[in-house]
Protein backbone atom coordinates (compact mmCIF):
# COMPACT_ATOMS: atom_id res chain seq x y z
CA UNK A 1 0.00 0.00 0.00
CA UNK A 2 3.23 2.05 0.38
CA UNK A 3 3.50 3.19 -3.15
CA UNK A 4 6.78 6.05 -2.41
CA UNK A 5 10.41 4.50 -3.18
CA UNK A 6 11.56 2.25 -0.83
CA UNK A 7 14.90 3.38 0.64
CA UNK A 8 17.58 1.46 1.93
CA UNK A 9 18.22 0.64 5.64
CA UNK A 10 20.19 3.31 7.69
CA UNK A 11 20.64 2.98 11.34
CA UNK A 12 22.61 4.96 13.93
CA UNK A 13 22.89 3.42 17.36
CA UNK A 14 24.39 5.60 20.09
CA UNK A 15 27.68 4.43 21.86
CA UNK A 16 25.57 4.35 25.03
CA UNK A 17 23.11 2.07 23.43
CA UNK A 18 25.33 -0.33 22.08
CA UNK A 19 27.29 -0.14 25.87
CA UNK A 20 24.06 -0.88 27.21
CA UNK A 21 23.55 -4.36 24.38
CA UNK A 22 26.98 -5.29 25.86
CA UNK A 23 25.49 -6.00 28.87
CA UNK A 24 26.43 -3.03 31.35
CA UNK A 25 23.11 -1.35 32.01
CA UNK A 26 23.68 2.68 32.93
CA UNK A 27 23.00 2.92 36.46
CA UNK A 28 19.81 4.25 37.80
CA UNK A 29 19.26 6.35 40.91
CA UNK A 30 16.63 5.61 43.44
CA UNK A 31 14.99 8.59 44.06
CA UNK A 32 11.21 10.02 43.63
CA UNK A 33 10.85 12.88 41.57
CA UNK A 34 10.19 16.72 42.36
CA UNK A 35 7.02 17.22 40.23
CA UNK A 36 7.59 20.90 40.33
CA UNK A 37 11.03 20.87 38.73
CA UNK A 38 10.27 18.39 36.16
CA UNK A 39 7.60 20.73 35.11
CA UNK A 40 9.95 23.30 34.82
CA UNK A 41 12.27 21.13 33.29
CA UNK A 42 9.28 20.24 30.69
CA UNK A 43 8.74 23.66 29.29
CA UNK A 44 12.26 24.41 28.44
CA UNK A 45 11.83 21.22 26.88
CA UNK A 46 9.24 22.69 25.16
CA UNK A 47 10.40 25.59 23.95
CA UNK A 48 13.86 24.04 22.63
CA UNK A 49 11.76 21.42 21.00
CA UNK A 50 9.41 23.77 19.21
CA UNK A 51 12.90 25.31 17.96
CA UNK A 52 14.41 22.93 15.93
CA UNK A 53 12.87 23.01 12.54
CA UNK A 54 10.71 19.69 11.18
CA UNK A 55 8.51 21.19 9.02
CA UNK A 56 7.48 18.71 6.75
CA UNK A 57 8.20 18.66 4.07
CA UNK A 58 11.28 18.28 4.25
CA UNK A 59 10.23 16.90 7.34
CA UNK A 60 14.58 17.00 8.77
CA UNK A 61 13.35 15.39 11.67
CA UNK A 62 16.16 13.86 13.02
CA UNK A 63 17.52 17.56 14.56
CA UNK A 64 14.80 16.74 16.51
CA UNK A 65 15.47 13.06 17.09
CA UNK A 66 19.21 14.50 18.37
CA UNK A 67 17.34 16.65 20.83
CA UNK A 68 16.28 13.94 22.15
CA UNK A 69 19.21 11.32 22.01
CA UNK A 70 21.33 14.72 23.85
CA UNK A 71 18.64 14.03 26.84
CA UNK A 72 18.77 10.39 26.69
CA UNK A 73 22.68 10.56 26.77
CA UNK A 74 22.80 12.94 30.07
CA UNK A 75 20.34 10.97 31.59
CA UNK A 76 22.02 7.35 31.37
CA UNK A 77 19.18 5.83 29.10
CA UNK A 78 19.71 3.70 26.46
CA UNK A 79 18.67 4.86 22.90
CA UNK A 80 18.32 3.91 19.28
CA UNK A 81 17.76 6.35 16.32
CA UNK A 82 17.14 5.05 12.61
CA UNK A 83 16.82 7.54 9.65
CA UNK A 84 14.30 6.15 7.15
CA UNK A 85 16.17 8.51 4.59
CA UNK A 86 18.59 11.10 5.15
CA UNK A 87 16.85 13.63 7.15
CA UNK A 88 14.69 11.54 8.45
CA UNK A 89 15.53 10.55 11.88
CA UNK A 90 13.24 8.42 13.87
CA UNK A 91 14.21 7.54 18.03
CA UNK A 92 13.06 5.38 20.70
CA UNK A 93 14.09 4.08 24.49
CA UNK A 94 12.91 1.77 26.53
CA UNK A 95 12.47 1.11 30.13
CA UNK A 96 12.32 -2.61 31.00
CA UNK A 97 10.28 -4.32 33.26
CA UNK A 98 7.74 -6.82 34.16
CA UNK A 99 5.88 -9.13 31.70
CA UNK A 100 2.49 -7.57 31.59
CA UNK A 101 2.05 -6.06 27.98
CA UNK A 102 4.38 -3.70 26.98
CA UNK A 103 3.17 0.59 26.38
CA UNK A 104 4.61 2.62 23.73
CA UNK A 105 4.45 6.20 24.09
CA UNK A 106 4.64 7.19 20.33
CA UNK A 107 4.42 11.15 19.03
CA UNK A 108 5.87 12.70 15.44
CA UNK A 109 8.62 15.01 15.68
CA UNK A 110 7.15 16.48 12.30
CA UNK A 111 5.00 19.39 11.70
CA UNK A 112 3.01 21.25 9.12
CA UNK A 113 4.67 24.30 7.38
CA UNK A 114 3.46 27.45 9.11
CA UNK A 115 3.29 30.86 6.88
CA UNK A 116 4.82 33.59 9.47
CA UNK A 117 3.19 36.12 7.65
CA UNK A 118 0.10 35.32 9.66
CA UNK A 119 1.68 34.68 12.94
CA UNK A 120 2.28 37.09 15.84
CA UNK A 121 5.23 35.87 16.53
CA UNK A 122 8.38 33.84 14.55
CA UNK A 123 6.34 30.28 14.21
CA UNK A 124 9.57 28.59 15.35
CA UNK A 125 10.23 31.02 18.50
CA UNK A 126 8.79 28.89 21.06
CA UNK A 127 8.47 31.99 23.11
CA UNK A 128 6.22 32.39 26.46
CA UNK A 129 4.25 35.39 25.78
CA UNK A 130 0.93 36.15 28.51
CA UNK A 131 0.89 32.40 29.75
CA UNK A 132 1.40 30.32 26.20
CA UNK A 133 4.19 28.72 24.95
CA UNK A 134 4.43 29.67 20.92
CA UNK A 135 5.21 27.79 18.05
CA UNK A 136 4.43 25.26 15.26
CA UNK A 137 4.13 21.98 17.14
CA UNK A 138 2.60 23.58 19.99
CA UNK A 139 -1.00 21.41 20.06
CA UNK A 140 0.23 18.90 16.91
CA UNK A 141 2.06 17.25 18.41
CA UNK A 142 5.28 18.58 20.17
CA UNK A 143 3.41 19.42 23.84
CA UNK A 144 2.26 15.39 23.43
CA UNK A 145 5.91 14.47 23.00
CA UNK A 146 6.99 16.42 25.82
CA UNK A 147 4.89 14.98 27.93
CA UNK A 148 6.03 11.57 26.98
CA UNK A 149 9.56 12.41 27.65
CA UNK A 150 9.10 14.29 31.10
CA UNK A 151 7.28 11.03 32.38
CA UNK A 152 9.59 8.47 30.91
CA UNK A 153 12.57 9.96 32.82
CA UNK A 154 10.41 10.55 35.51
CA UNK A 155 10.05 6.62 35.55
CA UNK A 156 14.05 6.40 35.00
CA UNK A 157 14.95 8.63 37.59
CA UNK A 158 12.90 7.49 40.17
CA UNK A 159 14.34 4.06 40.19
CA UNK A 160 10.77 2.22 40.40
CA UNK A 161 10.57 -0.97 39.23
CA UNK A 162 7.64 -0.95 36.09
CA UNK A 163 5.30 -3.97 35.68
CA UNK A 164 6.04 -3.49 32.09
CA UNK A 165 8.44 -2.11 29.44
CA UNK A 166 7.55 1.25 28.39
CA UNK A 167 9.17 2.61 25.22
CA UNK A 168 9.34 6.50 24.07
CA UNK A 169 9.46 6.98 20.53
CA UNK A 170 9.34 10.07 18.16
CA UNK A 171 8.55 9.27 14.32
CA UNK A 172 9.23 10.95 11.08
CA UNK A 173 6.46 11.90 8.49
CA UNK A 174 2.99 11.54 10.33
CA UNK A 175 1.83 14.84 8.32
CA UNK A 176 2.63 13.03 5.14
CA UNK A 177 1.52 9.29 6.31
CA UNK A 178 3.86 8.36 8.33
CA UNK A 179 5.32 5.80 5.57
CA UNK A 180 8.79 6.94 6.61
CA UNK A 181 8.11 7.07 10.57
CA UNK A 182 6.19 4.59 12.27
CA UNK A 183 4.84 2.74 8.81
CA UNK A 184 8.39 1.99 7.85
CA UNK A 185 9.26 1.01 11.46
CA UNK A 186 6.77 -1.41 11.81
CA UNK A 187 7.82 -2.70 8.52
CA UNK A 188 11.73 -2.61 8.98
CA UNK A 189 11.98 -3.15 12.74
CA UNK A 190 9.21 -5.10 13.76
CA UNK A 191 11.17 -6.61 16.84
CA UNK A 192 10.63 -3.31 19.04
CA UNK A 193 7.30 -3.39 18.86
CA UNK A 194 7.08 -7.56 20.29
CA UNK A 195 5.54 -7.81 23.73
CA UNK A 196 4.27 -4.51 23.18
CA UNK A 197 0.05 -4.41 23.93
CA UNK A 198 -0.95 -0.69 24.78
CA UNK A 199 0.06 2.49 22.78
CA UNK A 200 -0.77 6.29 23.65
CA UNK A 201 -0.59 8.47 20.30
CA UNK A 202 -2.12 11.71 19.37
CA UNK A 203 -5.89 12.25 18.39
CA UNK A 204 -7.57 12.58 21.59
CA UNK A 205 -7.61 14.49 24.39
CA UNK A 206 -9.46 17.56 26.42
CA UNK A 207 -10.73 20.95 24.97
CA UNK A 208 -12.23 23.83 27.23
CA UNK A 209 -15.40 26.00 26.63
CA UNK A 210 -16.68 28.26 28.37
CA UNK A 211 -15.11 26.96 31.73
CA UNK A 212 -16.65 23.38 30.85
CA UNK A 213 -14.20 20.92 29.97
CA UNK A 214 -14.48 17.49 28.11
CA UNK A 215 -12.37 14.96 27.42
CA UNK A 216 -11.93 12.38 24.09
CA UNK A 217 -9.90 9.88 24.03
CA UNK A 218 -9.52 7.94 20.57
CA UNK A 219 -10.26 4.46 19.84
CA UNK A 220 -10.46 4.12 16.13
CA UNK A 221 -11.21 6.23 12.97
CA UNK A 222 -12.60 6.62 9.40
CA UNK A 223 -10.84 4.05 7.61
CA UNK A 224 -8.82 6.17 4.12
CA UNK A 225 -9.14 4.19 0.60
CA UNK A 226 -7.69 7.07 -1.82
CA UNK A 227 -8.88 5.85 -5.21
CA UNK A 228 -7.74 7.04 -8.74
CA UNK A 229 -10.66 5.89 -11.11
CA UNK A 230 -9.69 6.23 -14.81
CA UNK A 231 -11.63 6.42 -18.26
CA UNK A 232 -10.07 5.44 -21.62
CA UNK A 233 -11.61 6.38 -24.95
CA UNK A 234 -11.23 7.40 -28.69
CA UNK A 235 -9.11 10.67 -28.77
CA UNK A 236 -9.41 13.13 -31.19
CA UNK A 237 -9.71 17.11 -32.21
CA UNK A 238 -12.03 18.97 -30.11
CA UNK A 239 -14.05 20.60 -33.28
CA UNK A 240 -15.40 16.89 -34.35
CA UNK A 241 -17.24 15.41 -30.97
CA UNK A 242 -17.69 11.92 -30.50
CA UNK A 243 -20.36 10.14 -29.29
CA UNK A 244 -18.88 9.71 -26.06
CA UNK A 245 -14.98 9.74 -25.27
CA UNK A 246 -13.19 9.24 -21.86
CA UNK A 247 -14.51 12.85 -19.88
CA UNK A 248 -17.95 12.32 -20.61
CA UNK A 249 -17.33 8.43 -19.28
CA UNK A 250 -15.56 9.53 -16.57
CA UNK A 251 -18.02 12.69 -15.65
CA UNK A 252 -21.12 9.98 -16.05
CA UNK A 253 -19.29 7.88 -13.55
CA UNK A 254 -19.11 10.65 -10.86
CA UNK A 255 -22.24 11.70 -11.03
CA UNK A 256 -23.34 7.98 -10.76
CA UNK A 257 -21.13 7.99 -7.43
CA UNK A 258 -22.58 11.45 -6.50
CA UNK A 259 -26.09 10.23 -6.53
CA UNK A 260 -25.66 6.85 -4.58
CA UNK A 261 -26.19 6.74 -0.65
CA UNK A 262 -23.85 4.62 0.99
CA UNK A 263 -26.16 3.21 3.37
CA UNK A 264 -25.91 4.86 6.88
CA UNK A 265 -25.73 2.88 10.18
CA UNK A 266 -24.30 3.40 13.71
CA UNK A 267 -21.47 1.18 14.77
CA UNK A 268 -21.06 0.83 18.42
CA UNK A 269 -17.88 3.05 18.93
CA UNK A 270 -19.75 6.23 16.70
CA UNK A 271 -23.07 5.11 19.57
CA UNK A 272 -20.77 5.40 22.43
CA UNK A 273 -19.10 8.69 20.82
CA UNK A 274 -22.19 10.50 20.03
CA UNK A 275 -24.61 9.42 22.97
CA UNK A 276 -21.47 11.05 25.50
CA UNK A 277 -21.47 14.20 23.79
CA UNK A 278 -25.07 14.75 22.94
CA UNK A 279 -25.96 17.29 25.97
CA UNK A 280 -23.40 19.37 24.70
CA UNK A 281 -25.77 19.68 21.75
CA UNK A 282 -28.97 22.02 21.06
CA UNK A 283 -32.37 20.29 20.56
CA UNK A 284 -32.90 18.09 18.49
CA UNK A 285 -29.67 17.10 18.25
CA UNK A 286 -29.76 16.31 22.25
CA UNK A 287 -32.09 13.49 21.86
CA UNK A 288 -30.93 12.65 18.33
CA UNK A 289 -27.59 11.78 19.51
CA UNK A 290 -28.56 10.08 22.26
CA UNK A 291 -29.86 7.71 19.73
CA UNK A 292 -28.67 7.92 16.45
CA UNK A 293 -29.42 4.37 15.21
CA UNK A 294 -32.56 5.45 15.21
CA UNK A 295 -32.38 8.99 14.17
CA UNK A 296 -30.37 8.11 10.94
CA UNK A 297 -34.20 6.65 9.79
CA UNK A 298 -36.10 9.80 9.60
CA UNK A 299 -36.20 11.55 6.37
CA UNK A 300 -33.76 14.02 5.86
CA UNK A 301 -31.89 13.76 9.32
CA UNK A 302 -28.52 12.90 7.89
CA UNK A 303 -28.28 15.79 5.01
CA UNK A 304 -29.70 18.21 7.79
CA UNK A 305 -26.49 16.71 9.85
CA UNK A 306 -24.19 17.38 7.41
CA UNK A 307 -24.97 21.06 7.29
CA UNK A 308 -25.27 20.80 11.01
CA UNK A 309 -21.92 19.31 11.74
CA UNK A 310 -20.12 17.56 8.28
CA UNK A 311 -17.75 15.74 10.68
CA UNK A 312 -19.92 14.39 12.89
CA UNK A 313 -22.22 13.52 9.83
CA UNK A 314 -19.10 11.68 8.27
CA UNK A 315 -18.89 9.42 11.06
CA UNK A 316 -22.36 7.99 10.22
CA UNK A 317 -21.51 6.35 6.64
CA UNK A 318 -18.76 5.92 4.15
CA UNK A 319 -18.12 8.40 2.61
CA UNK A 320 -16.36 10.02 -0.62
CA UNK A 321 -14.90 13.27 -1.49
CA UNK A 322 -13.95 14.28 -5.14
CA UNK A 323 -10.47 15.98 -4.63
CA UNK A 324 -8.58 15.85 -8.18
CA UNK A 325 -9.18 15.76 -12.07
CA UNK A 326 -7.38 15.53 -14.70
CA UNK A 327 -8.65 15.67 -18.09
CA UNK A 328 -6.38 16.78 -21.61
CA UNK A 329 -3.28 19.28 -21.31
CA UNK A 330 -4.59 21.11 -24.17
CA UNK A 331 -8.34 22.85 -25.18
CA UNK A 332 -8.84 21.54 -28.54
CA UNK A 333 -7.71 17.83 -27.61
CA UNK A 334 -9.85 15.24 -26.63
CA UNK A 335 -7.82 13.07 -24.59
CA UNK A 336 -7.42 9.19 -24.62
CA UNK A 337 -7.40 8.91 -20.88
CA UNK A 338 -8.75 11.01 -18.08
CA UNK A 339 -8.52 10.51 -14.19
CA UNK A 340 -10.15 11.77 -11.16
CA UNK A 341 -9.22 11.04 -7.60
CA UNK A 342 -11.13 10.60 -4.64
CA UNK A 343 -10.97 10.58 -1.48
CA UNK A 344 -13.27 8.03 0.46
CA UNK A 345 -13.21 7.12 4.60
CA UNK A 346 -14.57 3.96 5.61
CA UNK A 347 -16.66 3.12 9.03
CA UNK A 348 -14.21 1.09 11.30
CA UNK A 349 -15.96 -2.09 10.80
CA UNK A 350 -16.48 -1.80 6.88
CA UNK A 351 -14.89 -4.97 4.65
CA UNK A 352 -13.33 -2.42 2.39
CA UNK A 353 -13.51 -5.69 -0.54
CA UNK A 354 -17.55 -5.28 -0.66
CA UNK A 355 -16.97 -1.65 -0.18
CA UNK A 356 -14.87 -1.73 -3.69
CA UNK A 357 -17.37 -3.87 -5.35
CA UNK A 358 -20.24 -1.69 -4.49
CA UNK A 359 -17.66 1.12 -5.71
CA UNK A 360 -17.14 -0.38 -8.68
CA UNK A 361 -20.54 -1.20 -9.72
CA UNK A 362 -21.86 1.64 -8.93
CA UNK A 363 -18.89 3.40 -11.30
CA UNK A 364 -19.67 0.83 -13.92
CA UNK A 365 -17.23 -1.31 -15.99
CA UNK A 366 -15.87 1.75 -18.60
CA UNK A 367 -14.16 2.88 -14.95
CA UNK A 368 -10.95 1.58 -13.88
CA UNK A 369 -10.50 1.76 -9.92
CA UNK A 370 -7.06 1.97 -8.88
CA UNK A 371 -6.12 1.84 -4.81
CA UNK A 372 -3.62 4.69 -3.93
CA UNK A 373 -3.88 3.80 -0.64
CA UNK A 374 -5.77 1.70 1.86
CA UNK A 375 -5.55 0.68 5.73
CA UNK A 376 -6.93 -2.06 7.50
CA UNK A 377 -9.90 -1.31 9.84
CA UNK A 378 -10.07 -2.05 13.87
CA UNK A 379 -11.19 -0.22 16.88
CA UNK A 380 -9.48 -0.86 20.25
CA UNK A 381 -11.52 -1.59 23.14
CA UNK A 382 -12.77 0.63 25.97
CA UNK A 383 -12.63 -2.63 28.19
CA UNK A 384 -8.55 -2.12 29.40
CA UNK A 385 -6.90 -1.02 32.47
CA UNK A 386 -5.17 1.81 30.78
CA UNK A 387 -8.69 2.61 29.61
CA UNK A 388 -10.08 3.25 33.09
CA UNK A 389 -6.89 4.62 34.13
CA UNK A 390 -6.68 7.58 31.79
CA UNK A 391 -10.04 8.18 32.55
CA UNK A 392 -9.78 8.06 36.10
CA UNK A 393 -7.07 10.88 36.49
CA UNK A 394 -8.83 12.57 33.86
CA UNK A 395 -11.77 12.74 36.19
CA UNK A 396 -9.33 13.33 39.42
CA UNK A 397 -8.31 16.09 38.08
CA UNK A 398 -11.43 17.53 36.20
CA UNK A 399 -14.12 16.30 38.27
CA UNK A 400 -17.03 18.13 36.39
CA UNK A 401 -15.28 17.06 32.48
CA UNK A 402 -16.71 14.85 30.39
CA UNK A 403 -14.94 11.82 29.18
CA UNK A 404 -16.45 9.59 26.20
CA UNK A 405 -13.90 7.16 24.08
CA UNK A 406 -14.32 9.23 20.30
CA UNK A 407 -14.10 7.85 16.65
CA UNK A 408 -12.58 10.61 14.50
CA UNK A 409 -12.76 11.46 10.69
CA UNK A 410 -9.62 12.08 10.24
CA UNK A 411 -6.29 9.70 10.84
CA UNK A 412 -3.19 9.14 12.52
CA UNK A 413 -0.25 6.67 13.25
CA UNK A 414 -2.08 4.90 15.23
CA UNK A 415 -3.80 2.51 12.41
CA UNK A 416 -0.25 1.37 11.87
CA UNK A 417 -0.44 -0.61 15.35
CA UNK A 418 -3.92 -1.28 15.39
CA UNK A 419 -2.90 -3.56 12.59
CA UNK A 420 -0.47 -5.09 14.98
CA UNK A 421 -3.48 -5.85 17.16
CA UNK A 422 -1.73 -3.25 19.40
CA UNK A 423 -4.67 -1.44 21.79
CA UNK A 424 -4.03 2.11 20.40
CA UNK A 425 -5.75 5.15 21.80
CA UNK A 426 -5.20 8.58 21.19
CA UNK A 427 -5.01 11.08 24.16
CA UNK A 428 -3.20 14.14 25.38
CA UNK A 429 -3.51 15.36 28.90
CA UNK A 430 -4.11 19.03 28.06
CA UNK A 431 -7.21 20.53 27.68
CA UNK A 432 -7.38 23.19 24.89
CA UNK A 433 -9.20 26.27 24.85
CA UNK A 434 -11.76 27.01 22.84
CA UNK A 435 -10.84 29.35 20.04
CA UNK A 436 -7.12 27.94 20.31
CA UNK A 437 -7.68 25.14 18.56
CA UNK A 438 -7.90 26.47 15.39
CA UNK A 439 -4.15 26.71 15.85
CA UNK A 440 -3.81 22.72 15.05
CA UNK A 441 -2.36 23.38 11.29
CA UNK A 442 -3.55 27.21 11.65
CA UNK A 443 -1.89 30.42 12.63
CA UNK A 444 -0.15 31.32 16.08
CA UNK A 445 -0.36 28.08 17.42
CA UNK A 446 0.25 27.95 21.24
CA UNK A 447 -0.31 25.79 24.21
CA UNK A 448 -0.98 26.96 27.50
CA UNK A 449 1.88 26.91 30.39
CA UNK A 450 -0.81 25.64 32.40
CA UNK A 451 -1.74 22.86 30.19
CA UNK A 452 1.84 21.80 29.79
CA UNK A 453 2.26 21.18 33.57
CA UNK A 454 -0.89 20.00 34.52
CA UNK A 455 -0.27 17.45 31.46
CA UNK A 456 3.08 16.36 32.90
CA UNK A 457 1.35 15.34 36.54
CA UNK A 458 -1.37 13.83 34.71
CA UNK A 459 0.95 12.00 32.33
CA UNK A 460 3.14 10.78 34.83
CA UNK A 461 0.26 9.69 37.48
CA UNK A 462 -1.49 7.56 34.34
CA UNK A 463 2.31 5.74 34.08
CA UNK A 464 2.53 5.66 37.81
CA UNK A 465 -0.66 4.00 38.04
CA UNK A 466 -0.31 1.78 35.03
CA UNK A 467 3.09 0.46 34.75
CA UNK A 468 5.29 1.60 38.17
CA UNK A 469 5.54 -0.32 41.40
CA UNK A 470 6.08 2.17 43.31
CA UNK A 471 5.03 5.84 43.65
CA UNK A 472 7.18 8.14 41.62
CA UNK A 473 6.07 11.62 42.49
CA UNK A 474 7.07 12.88 46.19
CA UNK A 475 4.12 13.76 48.48
CA UNK A 476 4.07 17.10 49.39
ZN1 LIG B 1 -0.25 15.29 14.55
Amino acid sequence: MNHKPRRSLRVTVSLLALTAFAGTTPKASVAQVDLASLQDEAVGWLQEYLRINTVNPPGNETAGAEFFARLFEAEGIAYEMAESAPGRGNIWARLEGGDEPGLLLLHHIDVVPADDRFWTTDPLSGDVRDGYVYGRGALDTKTGGILHLATFLALHRSGTPLNRDVVFMATADEEAGGFFGAGWLVENRPEIFDGIGFLLNEGGGGSEVDGKVNFGLEVTQKVPYWLRLTARGEPGHGSRPLTTYASLELIAGLERLRLHEFEPRIIPAVHAHLSGIADRHPEPWRTRFADMASAIGQAGVLRELQEYNPGLHALTRNTCSLTRLEGSSKINVVSPEVAAEIDCRLLPDQDPGAWLDEVGSVLGPEIEVEVLMGFTPAVSSTDTDLYRTVRDVTLETFPDAGFVPQVVGGFTDSHFFRDLGITAYGYEATATPSGDDGGVHGNDERVTVENVRRGVEMTLRILERFAAMRPVMEED
